[in-house]
């Protein structure tokens, strides 16, 4: 390849965009290929973001779609409860021009994004890349590569790296209905909708929602969105689009100029399924390693795993464990749970501190109401109480 670059970064989403723009703000010389033919075109997303997680994409003010105050739970035997605070808790994010936005950034630093290409092989001499139009295949030999393709990550597997523990199946649509609220999210719990998870109605516009859901049965996705469309009740759906989100971090990318950035990494919130939140912290990380890579650090894919578990990835981890609760719950579990949000103290805490990027803290001090220790310890088998007992004591 004609001016070979520094870095190759595989894949344009948010966790390539970052890295590319990092790494050359730093002076490292970045080619950043995406298969896709138009790379702002975004994986499937529910674009939900806490306000401080769209502080930390740099507020991109063109990918604005609305505020959110707060949720209306629905329980599985239908009830429902309302939690809203007077200020914005989250924001709406257009995806497709976050893409757009965060791409537009790191040409401008100096970043080389090409599309329409796909890394087709990786070893120890170099890569080879597919142009998908010309079906031309050529080699490059970057000094450093780093994989943000997504859950499915090419570059993880080529490298040999561990998959991610766990994955949830997701599908969602966009939909039109009066009855949805501008700013409020829903999130419905029950088996018949996303069983060991949850399902959502996040608003795009005043009549406009992206209804989705996800769960560990992947056979049944369309079963239980009919079952979920019942329940939300639209005039109108369209733009049906399923995908995956990993559940875990995988041991890292076994070689030092390899590094795996975003959903390849695994970097994803258990609790919510948001990948956007660790990204900001993340690739940010991933890119300076490179340039410290490139100014003689040795071995920059240990020195950017240790930075990023000490950043985000143990909270990650620490989730694990409020994920593995949440599957073991039944409707009947759930529903007498769930009750608990009319206890005016429990509604309280959730107003106050309920933000979707610090869910293991607020967990935490949620379990030290007796009454929702009690009926969580009353529904879950013995071990698992007892290690929830152990981190609330932690
Ligand atoms: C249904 C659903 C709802 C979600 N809702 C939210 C939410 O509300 N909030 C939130 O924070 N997160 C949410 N997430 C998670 C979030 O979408 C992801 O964490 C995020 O998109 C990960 O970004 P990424 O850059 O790592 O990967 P991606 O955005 O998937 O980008 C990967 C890119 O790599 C490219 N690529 C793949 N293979 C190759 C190859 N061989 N060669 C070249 N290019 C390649 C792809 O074309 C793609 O453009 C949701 C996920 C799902 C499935």
């Amino acid at each position: 390849m004609d001016n070979e670059p520094d870095l190759l970064v595989v894949g344009g989403g948010p966790a390539g965009a970052i890295t590319a723009r990092c790494a050359a703000e730093k002076g490292a010389d970045t080619l950043l290929i995406d298969k896709k033919e138009d790379p702002s075109r975004s994986s499937l997303c529910g674009g939900l973001v806490s306000v401080d997680t769209w502080q930390k994409l740099g507020s991109p003010e063109s990918a604005f779609l609305g505020k959110i105050n707060g949720a209306i739970i629905h329980t599985p035997d239908d009830t429902s409860y309302t939690l809203s605070a007077t200020d914005p808790r989250a924001i709406v994010l257009d995806r497709n021009r976050l893409n757009q936005v965060l791409l537009h950034r790191a040409e401008e630093k100096g970043v080389r994004v090409k599309s329409g290409l796909n890394l087709i092989d990786l070893d120890g001499e170099g890569v080879q890349l597919k142009d998908l139009k010309t079906e031309k295949i050529f080699p490059a030999h970057p000094k450093f590569s780093v994989g943000a393709d997504g859950p499915a990550s090419d570059v993880r597997r080529l490298i040999g790296g561990d998959d991610p523990p766990g994955r949830l199946y997701a599908i969602q649509a966009d939909a039109r209905s009066d009855r949805f609220h501008e700013d409020l999210v829903e999130v419905y719990f029950g088996s018949d909708v996303a069983p060991g998870f949850f399902a959502w109605v996040i608003p795009t516009a005043a009549d406009r929602a992206r209804v989705g859901l996800a769960t560990e049965e992947g056979s049944r996705l369309t079963e239980f969105l009919a079952n979920l469309m019942d329940k939300v009740g639209p005039e109108d759906t369209w733009n049906e689009r399923t995908g995956t989100i990993p559940i875990g971090v995988p041991g890292g990318s076994p070689r030092e100029d390899v590094l795996l950035v975003g959903d390849a990494a695994g970097q994803v919130k258990p609790t919510t399924g948001g990948g956007l939140y660790p990204i900001t912290f993340t690739a940010e990380i991933a890119g300076d390693a490179v340039a410290k890579g490139l100014n003689g650090l040795n071995n920059p894919n240990a020195y950017y795993r240790e930075e990023w578990m000490r950043a985000v990835g143990r909270r990650l981890e620490k989730e694990i464990l409020l994920h593995k609760v949440l599957g073991r719950l039944s409707d009947e579990d759930l529903n007498s749970i769930l009750e608990l949000l009319d206890e005016p103290k429990v509604a309280e805490l959730l107003i106050e501190r309920g933000d979707t990027d610090h869910l293991y803290s607020l967990a935490k001090d949620l379990l030290k109401t007796p009454s929702v220790l009690t009926s969580l310890l009353r529904a879950l088998p013995t071990r698992l109480g007892w290690k929830l007992r152990q981190e609330i004591a932690g």
